[in-house]
Parts: structure tokens; sequence; C-alpha cells
């Protein structure tokens, strides 16, 4: 018996993985690896390329091309990671809203997906790692020891991305980002390939309401009940 080895975290974006999956991997001394930023990368580095967004060969081609590495943060600047892109920090490029607007439609094609889920695999498979995302439940790891699947309503989502933009100092439009979650939401759950939905043995937790001590305080529990035989 032993501490669940492999943790996916899925849900939906504003949901807190990411929040949750740094303080869960900090205070197991685990991997933290947040799914996200890749495709979040590979959106980027097509907008800077030039490529239209439609064209998924050359979106796909790029997605199995360039060099994505996450790394414990340099600069304390509220990141949870530094974010490399061809050895560049991106890591606060990848939030625009740019890349915020067009990401889903990358993550939507299967050869964009197939690339990033096989280093995330094989990352994954290591063990002792937190990893957060939309399908690693169901798809990049389904034999991860413990799963949860974050929720929370659109309103209240829309409300923490809110929240964190002004905090960054940055502008925000409270009605404009709750668009853009509604449609990522939207492409994110209806694609073919690797929706966004919980696993069939993944534990649901609604998060509205909550603060973020009380959603790690119920993880925590999770974590320390569900040891692996
Ligand atoms: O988690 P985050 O909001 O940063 O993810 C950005 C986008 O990347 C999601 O809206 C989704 O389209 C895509 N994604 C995905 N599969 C994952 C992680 C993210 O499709 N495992």
């Amino acid at each position: 018996m032993g501490m669940p080895e492999i943790i996916a975290i899925d849900g939906p974006a504003g949901s807190g993985k990411s929040t949750i999956g740094k303080l869960l991997a900090e205070y197991l001394d685990y991997l933290y690896f947040d799914t996200g930023v890749m495709y979040r990368a590979v959106t980027l580095a097509a907008i800077n390329q030039g490529i239209d967004i439609e064209n998924e060969l050359r979106v796909s081609s790029l997605a199995q091309n360039v060099k994505i590495d996450l790394q414990t943060p340099t600069i304390k600047d509220g990141r949870n990671c530094d974010i490399l892109m061809d050895g560049q920090d991106v890591t606060w490029d990848i939030r625009s809203p740019e890349v915020d607007a067009k990401v889903s439609i990358v993550s939507a094609y299967p050869k964009v997906r197939q690339a990033l889920s096989e280093k995330q695999r094989q990352i994954g498979l290591q063990g002792k790692v937190v990893m957060m995302g939309r399908d690693i439940g169901t798809v990049v790891l389904p034999e991860a020891d413990l799963k949860i699947y974050l929720d929370a309503s659109l309103e209240e989502r829309a409300g923490r991305r809110y929240h964190e933009r002004i905090l960054r100092g940055e502008d925000a439009d409270y009605d404009s980002l709750l668009a853009m979650l509604r449609e990522r939401d939207r492409i994110d759950s209806t694609r073919e390939f690797a929706p966004l939905k919980p696993a069939d043995d993944s534990i649901v937790i609604d998060t509205d309401g909550l603060n973020i001590q009380q959603v790690f305080a119920t993880i925590l529990e999770l974590t320390e009940k569900h040891h692996v035989k």
C-alpha cells in the first residue's frame, strides 16, 4: 500500500486545476505537469509564425516539431513553472487573449493531440506526477491511480479568470471572458477525439462556492485515503 503515484486532474478552464495541482504536487513532492500549456505553446508558435490556425496540416506539423519544456520557476512573478518554447520563455505569452481564443481549434486536431499526448504519457508513466488537462484520466493516463474531475459553473469560472487578470494588472472584461470560456467548453467537449469529460472512475468535485483551501483539503483527504494496493 502507498500513496497514488499517478494523479490525474481534469476539468474545464477556470475549474482550479492548475492551482490545486500545484499545491498537491508541492505537498507530495511530485512533478507538476499542466498539459494545457503544450496546446497553448503550439497555438502561440502558429500565431508567431503567421500560420493560419485553420491549416490543420501545418499546425499538426508544428506540434510534431516544436520543443516545449516545463521547468521549475526561475522568476517569482506568480508563475507555477517556466514554459520554454524552442528555448524561449513564453510563460505569460501563452496566456494571451489571442491564444485563449484559438487554442481549442488547435487542440481538436487529431495529429496535434497524438503528438502531445505521447509526450505527456511518457512523462506520466514515470510516476510521482500530478498531471492536469482535459483527457488525462480518459486517454493520456487511463491507468492513473487517482482521477479527479474539477468542475464549476461557467459564471464562477469567468469570475475567477477575471480576478486573476486584474491581480496581474491586466485589462479584463467579465462578459468577454464568459463568452470565451463558453466557446472553449463547447469545442473541448464536442470534439471527436479525447473530448473533455470525466473518466468513469473519476471523482467529480463541484468547486462552486469553495475556495482553494477548501478544495485542496478535500483532494488531500482523497489522496491520503486512496492508497494503492
Ligand atoms: O488548461 P488550459 O485552459 O490551459 O488549456 C488550454 C486548452 O488546451 C483547452 O481549452 C483545451 O482546448 C486544450 N487542452 C486539451 N487537452 C488537455 C489540456 C488542454 O485539449 N489535456
